[in-house]
C-alpha cells in the first residue's frame, strides 16, 4: 500500500506555520442562533467550526441531532464568518448530504472507525474527492482498527488526511470519560509517519475544567491539532454539556498552552540530551540484560513444578509478588499503574514459558 500519497500540507492552509490547528464548536448544532452565535464569539485561533450534526448516541432517548438542515446552519456560519466547517459523517448518505453542502472537513466518529463495513461505505462514497478527512480513534484500544479506518480512505485516494485521539472506553471508572493511550497513537504515528495528528481532550477529559492540562500533554508530544467542543452556554448544551467550554473560556485556554519546538538544534541541548539518552539506552540494555535472567529463572521454576505437577499459576505466589513490589516501587517513586502493568505482562510471560516448559517434557 502507498502509505506515502497523505500530506500535511492541507493544514497549512489552516494555521500559522508552527503553531496548532485549532477545531472548535458545539458538541450538537441545536439551532441556527446557537451556531451563529459561537461561531462569531470563537477566538482568532480558531481556523475551523465543528457541530454534530447526526449524534450517535449510546443509548436511545438521547438528543440524535437536528439532521441535514444543520448544514444550512453551518453554511451560514461558514459565509458569515469564513472559518472552515466540520461535521462528523457515518453512513455514505451523510457524506452526500455533506459533499452537497460544501463541508470543508468530515470527521469519522468513535463508533463507526470501529465498523469496517462503515468506514469502507464512507470510503467509496469519497472516492474522487479531495475533502479533508479526520479519522477518530475506535472506541476500543485497538491499533488495527484506526489504522485499517485510516488505510480505507487511502486506498479510496483521499490524501487530506488526519486523526484524531480521543480516548479509549474502560469498563472500570477512572479520572477520564475516554482514558488516553497515548502509546497507541504512536504506535499508529510509527507506521504512519507524517499523518497529522488531533487531540479532542474534551472527549478523553469528560470534564471542562481539565481541557487545558490535556490539550498541553497533547501539545508536549507535538500534537498538530485540536478539537476542543465550545458551546455559549455549556451547562444548557443538549449533549455533552459537563465537558463544553464557553469561546471565552477557550481562549483562555488557548493562550495559557504553550507550544513546544519539534527540536532544538542548538549545541548546548544536543549534547545535553545525547548524554541523557546514552545513560538511558545502557540502562535499557541492563534491564533486558536482567529480564532475560529473571525469565531463565522462572524456567527453572517451570521445570520444577513439571516434576512435582504443580500448577503453573499460584495466585497467592502472585498476589504476594505484586504487593510487594508496589510497595517498593512506589518508595523509588514509581506509579502503581506504571508497576501493575509491568508486573502483569513479566508474570505472564513466565506463566506463558513455564506452560511451554510443562507441556514440552510431558
Ligand atoms: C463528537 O465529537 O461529538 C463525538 C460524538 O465524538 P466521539 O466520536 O469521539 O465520541
Ligand atoms: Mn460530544
Amino acid at each position: 500500500m502507498e502509505r506515502e500519497i497523505y500530506t500535511k500540507t492541507w493544514m497549512d492552509e489552516f494555521r500559522e506555520q508552527g503553531q496548532p490547528l485549532i477545531i472548535a464548536g458545539p458538541c450538537s448544532a441545536e439551532t441556527p442562533e446557537q451556531v451563529m452565535t459561537i461561531a462569531k464569539q470563537l477566538p482568532k485561533q480558531v481556523k475551523v467550526f465543528r457541530a454534530g450534526i447526526w449524534k450517535p448516541r449510546t443509548r436511545p432517548g438521547g438528543f440524535e441531532g437536528v439532521g441535514a438542515i444543520g448544514l444550512k446552519w453551518l453554511q451560514d456560519v461558514k459565509r458569515e464568518t469564513g472559518l472552515k466547517i466540520a461535521v462528523e459523517i457515518a453512513t455514505a448518505q451523510h457524506v452526500e448530504l455533506a459533499l452537497a453542502h460544501d463541508v470543508d472537513v468530515l470527521w469519522i466518529g468513535a463508533r463507526t472507525t470501529v465498523n469496517p463495513f462503515a468506514v469502507q461505505e464512507i470510503a467509496d462514497r469519497l472516492e474522487g474527492t479531495d475533502k479533508i478527512v479526520l479519522v477518530k480513534n475506535p472506541v476500543n484500544p485497538d491499533l488495527g482498527l484506526w489504522l485499517g479506518g485510516v488505510e480505507r480512505l487511502i486506498n479510496a485516494g483521499i490524501s487530506k488526511l488526519g486523526v484524531i485521539h480521543r480516548g479509549f472506553s474502560t469498563y472500570e471508572k477512572t479520572k477520564y470519560r475516554n482514558v488516553p493511550e497515548w502509546q497507541i497513537a504512536i504506535d499508529l504515528k510509527t507506521q504512519l509517519p507524517n499523518m497529522p495528528i488531533f487531540c479532542d481532550p474534551s472527549h478523553i477529559t469528560g470534564d471542562r475544567n481539565r481541557i487545558l492540562e490535556v490539550s498541553q500533554q497533547a501539545l508536549d508530544m507535538n500534537y498538530d491539532g485540536l478539537m476542543i467542543e465550545t458551546h455559549n452556554d455549556p451547562d444548557k448544551a443538549w449533549s455533552d454539556a459537563a465537558q463544553q467550554v464557553t469561546p471565552m473560556q477557550l481562549g483562555e485556554i488557548l493562550s495559557e498552552l504553550k507550544v513546544r519546538n519539534q527540536t532544538d538544534e542548538t549545541e548546548e541541548f544536543l549534547s545535553q540530551i545525547n548524554i541523557l539518552r546514552l545513560q538511558l539506552d545502557e540502562m535499557d540494555t541492563k534491564i533486558l540484560d536482567i529480564l532475560g535472567k529473571r525469565m531463565q529463572i522462572a524456567d527453572q521454576i517451570g521445570a520444577l513444578k513439571k516434576v512435582k505437577n504443580v500448577a503453573v499459576f499460584q495466585q497467592q505466589r502472585w498476589i504476594l509478588v505484586l504487593e510487594k513490589m508496589l510497595s517498593e516501587g512506589v518508595q523509588k517513586g514509581l506509579t502503581k499503574d506504571f508497576i501493575t502493568a509491568f508486573y502483569a505482562a513479566v508474570h505472564q510471560e513466565s506463566i506463558q514459558r513455564q506452560d511451554k516448559i510443562i507441556n514440552k517434557i510431558k
